[in-house]
């Protein structure tokens, strides 16, 4: 019997915090690929927290999922059916595949895969689009010199993991922040960090600890009370890596319901000569991409480790991804698609 496609559909616009209500899951034909397309089993699915942006219609770089429609994920998989000659079924692939058991896609839009070169999930993590953000954020804007004091937030996560691990390649002392005593362990007992803050405790008087000669580089992924502590304590010609402010996206667009205090004054980016930029992905990684991966692949063979936090079934896909906005993963969050 020929499977059938199981999928994820975005049910409404979230009200603050996603809930389960939110999505809804069915059971539809499995699509037929057109001439030019190629029909993808998928293995794996990606849960990142940008999709919490495609939740919403606030204005944004990217266009929101509507309403009824597939949520928007990036995926690894087999192709089934080619109908290119580029592609043929087994083939590995990777590309954006929605929250979904099947995809058809134009065979342009695949990435192709060597399942000797890296398990296939580690496509979606250290070798896909966080690991590609770490890389390329640290190479345009922190620009990390040896002896320089790195501080990454959501240390232990799919980006902050391997922010850590390059930043420490490229000689610096890197602290990580993340939120409890297990993922400070990891992040400094597995991945090497220097030091690492649980931003549950007193973050201003274990920054000082970590960071007595202040910060040179400050890699953000959260934003909030992390960055009101952080922001002081950056030197003469930090960098500020704008990567993401995961604590800020289920607040309503202008609005702070996280009672988090009021953001740093920025004031202090004139007289230090503060460098703070953000960055998309999309925009400037992904043309590197065979760039990275080389050199990603490099460092994988010499000891760079990551960790995926493996999610069973599609079906768990929802709550795995509430959880990940309230830091319930434990490193790359990846869904195993039955
Ligand atoms: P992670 O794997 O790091 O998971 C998210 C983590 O964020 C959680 O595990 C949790 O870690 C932390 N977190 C969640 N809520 C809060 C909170 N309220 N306060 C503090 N920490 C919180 O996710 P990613 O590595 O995939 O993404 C990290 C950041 O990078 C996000 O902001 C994301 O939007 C951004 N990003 C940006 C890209 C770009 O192109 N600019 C591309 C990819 C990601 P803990 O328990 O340690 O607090």
């Amino acid at each position: 019997m020929t499977e059938t496609n199981l999928r994820i559909l975005l049910a409404r616009r979230p009200n603050g915090a996603p809930v389960p209500e939110d999505f809804a899951i069915e059971e539809a034909p499995r699509p037929e690929p057109k001439d030019g397309y190629v029909l993808v089993r998928h293995r794996f699915l990606s849960l990142d927290p940008y999709m919490r942006g495609r939740m919403s219609e606030a204005k944004s770089y990217a266009k929101p999922v509507a309403i009824g429609g597939v949520m928007e994920g990036a995926c690894v998989g087999h192709v089934v059916e080619s109908r290119d000659p580029g592609f043929s079924p087994g083939d590995a692939v990777l590309g954006g595949f929605g929250w979904q058991r099947f995809s058809a896609v134009p065979a342009a839009r695949l990435i192709r895969l060597d399942e000797a070169e890296a398990p296939l999930s580690a496509n979606l993590g250290v070798l896909g689009m966080p690991g590609l953000t770490a890389w390329t954020g640290l190479e345009d804007i922190g620009q990390p010199k040896p002896g320089e004091t790195v501080v990454v937030s959501a240390a232990s996560g799919a980006v902050g993991q391997v922010a850590g691990q390059i930043a420490k390649r490229r000689g610096a002392r890197v602290v990580g922040i993340a939120g409890g005593a297990e993922k400070c362990a990891f992040v400094t007992g597995t991945l090497g960090f220097d030091a690492c803050i649980d931003h549950r405790g007193d973050l201003e008087a274990q920054l000082d600890a970590a960071c007595p000669e202040g910060i040179d580089v400050y890699w953000e992924n959260v934003g909030g009370a992390v960055q009101a502590a952080v922001f002081p304590r950056l030197r003469d010609f930090g960098r500020m890596v704008m990567c993401g402010m995961i604590s800020q996206y289920n607040e309503a667009p202008g609005a702070d319901a996280s009672g988090a205090p009021p953001g740093p004054n920025l004031g202090p980016v004139v007289r230090k000569r503060l460098r703070i930029q953000g960055f998309i992905v999309s925009d400037t990684g992904w043309p590197r991409y065979g760039k990275f991966r080389a050199e990603m692949l490099g460092w994988m063979r010499d000891g760079l480790v990551w960790r995926e936090d493996v999610v069973q079934g599609l079906a768990q896909a929802p709550a795995a991804f509430i959880g990940l906005l309230s830091g319930r993963n434990f490193g790359k969050l990846v869904v195993k698609i039955d």
